[in-house]
């Protein structure tokens, strides 16, 4: 192994690197080497997946997810590309190019007659540029777009760092102002606040997947789960359950009044022909 200063690993600490560290260093430069390559030829795929209300059984929107199959670093799952952007910044052009792209999508359904209304995923240091809202107005104009048919999903972590950041409120108030609509995603997961529901303009949530997927362990986890969705509904929130997988998960929380579902159950996330199809 050889001996070098590891910055990410607390600061100045010397550090044997194993040769499984070498790797993952290695892997993580391609990636960073290969997504500037493939954001400049747009190489990136965004799926939709759908989300159904419980009550009236419509599908009510569809949350996008980017996918990124590259020649020659392989799949590059979300979990593993959304960190490293966020870390070099490159998240910037990766929520550009998931903008655009649903945009587009948007404009081509609502000419086709399909009134669907697209969920994206945000993050942190998307906001933190000051032109933000401004930039992410002028494509929905540019396309023509109807704002109200966006909604943004912020995470915990995202609100709860942004309750101390004002400008990062005032863009998202913006935005509110224009008619795109906030979520608070993966809701449970340990970042809960009252401060933050009171200062962002959230107008939904979405209950994590983890904590969905244990509803049906034990009685006092279905406490829980029944208490947030119970909770969110107080404050007027659209309350959503999200790794929704069996059926037993979605008549528990049918029984409890959440208003809607998005999971396996319904549909993994597809591309925009595929869930034209399933519409169908
Ligand atoms: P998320 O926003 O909480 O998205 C839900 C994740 O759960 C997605 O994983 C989805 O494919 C998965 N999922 C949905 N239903 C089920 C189910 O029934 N069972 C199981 N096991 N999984 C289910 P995915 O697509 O891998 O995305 C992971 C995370 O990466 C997302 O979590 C989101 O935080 C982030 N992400 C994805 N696309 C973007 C993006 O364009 N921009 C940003 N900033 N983050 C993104
Ligand atoms: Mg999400
Ligand atoms: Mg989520
Ligand atoms: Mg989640």
């Amino acid at each position: 192994a050889t001996v070098k200063k590891v910055k990410d690993r607390g600061g100045s600490a010397i550090s044997m690197l194993t040769a499984d560290d070498h790797e993952q260093l290695n892997r993580k430069a391609q990636i960073e080497k290969r997504l500037i390559h493939a954001l400049d030829r747009r190489n990136l795929q965004l799926l939709y997946q759908p989300q159904v209300n419980l009550k009236t059984g419509a599908v009510e929107r569809v949350e996008a997810l980017v996918r990124w199959n590259d020649s020659e670093v392989g799949i590059v799952p979300p979990n593993e590309l959304i960190p490293i952007a966020e870390e070099n910044g490159m998240i910037h052009e990766i929520g550009l190019f998931v903008l655009e792209t649903v945009c587009a999508q948007l404009k081509d359904w609502n000419s086709r007659g399909l009134d669907l209304h697209v969920s994206i995923n945000s993050s942190i240091r998307e906001f933190r540029d000051k032109d933000m809202s401004t930039a992410l107005m002028k494509q929905v104009e540019l396309h023509g777009c109807d704002p109200r048919s966006l909604t943004i999903e912020i995470t915990e972590k995202f609100a709860l760092e942004a309750e101390a950041e004002r400008s990062i409120i005032r863009q998202m108030q913006q935005l509110h102002q224009q008619g795109i609509s906030f979520t608070l995603d993966d809701f449970g997961t340990g970042y809960a606040s009252f401060r933050y529901m009171l200062l962002l303009p959230i107008s939904s949530l979405k209950i994590d997947r983890t904590i969905i997927q244990s509803i049906t362990r034990q009685e006092k986890m279905q406490k829980m789960i029944n208490g947030m969705v119970q909770f969110g509904k107080s404050l007027d929130f659209q309350v959503t359950a999200e790794g929704v997988e069996t059926n037993e998960q979605l008549e528990l929380l049918r029984a409890m009044n959440c208003d809607s579902i998005q999971g396996y159950i319904i549909g993994h996330p597809m591309e925009a022909r595929e869930l034209e199809k399933w519409l169908k």
